[in-house]
């Protein structure tokens, strides 16, 4: 496929891609999709009638969420994409005669995609969880007995999800040193953790339970996902309920959800499960995903480090498994629920995917090009993860989330 738009060969938003999110300019927020660097405003490309055989009720399309959008179906959704595709790769289609849908990226604010009611993280990737049970338990015994069993995973929260752009403070709380009574003051150990996060796209009632055949239906899409963690407040508070205000002070989504359409050509099989799983988390097929994924960090004078290059194929548990696990009980899941992979690390140190992980909990501090170190995540530091897959001219890319700490809120 070749679009007539201006698409560099390097661009995250190739003619294969053609995601979905939120815009807003002169106070009118409409869906919006996107190719190179121009948005496009999905409800007037509808005006020219590009979508009326869909039967798309156009009001979702001039909305503050995808919701209602993706509440169309994938029929309708993905119908819209592929519409999309068609006008811009055929030189005599209406959208290349009257360009007004097209607004340059600058021009636009990009917006949190989805209103999201529900936010459960898992804990699926093998090598996070055996460098934290390393680190944080015992060196010999690192998985608990449960996690090659059950993919593991919490309950977060929903409220202080923020897209890609938006600043945090570092958080306040309760910790407690190694050696004396429980302090209150800054955060000493802000951390990233890189994750793919997947967005609910077809609901369930109470009862009902999704099998990992079934599961991909309900999938929308997927966003990247920077799930901030405060190692410190985590560690003395987890016990024995799990995160809580080490994990909910902020989580940054990407603003752009790229549908499970599009990343159908870049399915590849998963690591062999051992010990077999239950009947209910059996699947067929090639589940996971070839995404590479980088981590940077953007020190205050604006030099960068790439201090991590990983990718999500490597997650044990897949998101069918994860969705089928989630729902077996009984629990259901609405449209704009969001879900993440957990922390995806890879074999070493070069591709972990937290600074609990690179820096070993703090033991090995690492250089930046502006010749400080960095143990955890510093005030002014600007963290960015970008993720992609490629197969020959086929890129299809999650453009980034980029996140800047400032100090702690006065
Ligand atoms: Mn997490």
């Amino acid at each position: 496929m070749k679009s007539w738009a201006t698409v560099a060969n390097n661009s995250d938003f190739s003619i294969y891609n053609i995601p979905f999110g939120i815009c807003r300019k002169n106070d009118y927020t409409f869906v919006a999709s996107r190719i190179g660097d121009e948005v496009i405003d999905l409800s007037k490309v509808a005006n020219q009638g590009t979508f009326d055989h869909l039967g798309i009720d156009s009001k979702v399309l001039s909305s503050n969420f995808l919701n209602g959008f993706i509440a169309q179906g994938k029929a309708v959704t993905n119908g819209v994409r592929t519409a999309l595709q068609k006008q811009l790769t055929d030189k005599d289609s209406i959208l290349n005669k009257d360009k007004s849908p097209f607004i340059h990226i600058s021009e636009v604010e990009v917006l949190l995609p989805v209103d999201i009611r529900d936010y459960t993280d898992f804990y699926s990737s093998i090598e996070h969880a055996t460098n934290v049970g390393k680190m944080f338990r015992d060196p010999e015994n690192a998985l608990l007995p449960n996690w090659r069993h059950i993919p593991v995973g919490y309950h977060g929260r929903a409220s202080s999800v923020i897209v890609s752009g938006k600043n945090i403070h570092r958080p306040i709380g309760q910790t407690k040193p190694a050696d004396g009574p429980p302090v209150f003051g800054p955060s000493q150990r802000l951390d990233f953790e890189l994750e793919m996060g997947f967005i609910i796209g077809k609901p369930t009632e109470v009862g009902c339970r999704v099998p990992t055949a079934e599961a991909e239906s309900h999938i929308f899409g997927l966003a990247l996902f920077n799930d901030w963690s405060a190692r410190d407040i985590q560690k003395w508070e987890y016990v024995p309920l799990g995160p809580f205000l080490g994990k909910n002070f902020a989580s940054s989504l990407g603003a752009w959800i790229v549908t499970m359409e599009a990343l159908e050509p870049f399915k590849v099989a998963g690591p062999v499960q051992n010990p077999a799983v239950l009947p209910y988390l059996e699947y067929r097929g090639e589940r996971n995903y070839d995404i590479k994924l980088e981590v940077s960090i953007i020190t205050p004078d604006g030099s960068e480090k790439i201090v991590s290059k990983s990718n999500f194929k490597y997650m044990y548990w897949n998101m069918m498994q994860q969705l089928a696990h989630h729902t077996v009980n009984g629990c259901n899941i609405n449209i704009g629920d969001l879900m993440a992979s957990g922390t995806i690390s890879g074999k070493d140190q070069s591709s972990y995917g937290s600074m609990l992980e690179i820096s070993w909990a703090g033991k090995n501090p690492i250089e930046m090009p502006d010749g400080t170190f960095r143990k955890f995540i510093n005030d002014g530091d600007t963290v960015v993860m970008r993720g992609y897959a490629q197969k020959g001219e086929m890129r299809v890319g999650l453009g980034e989330v980029r996140t800047k700490v400032l100090p702690v809120k006065s």
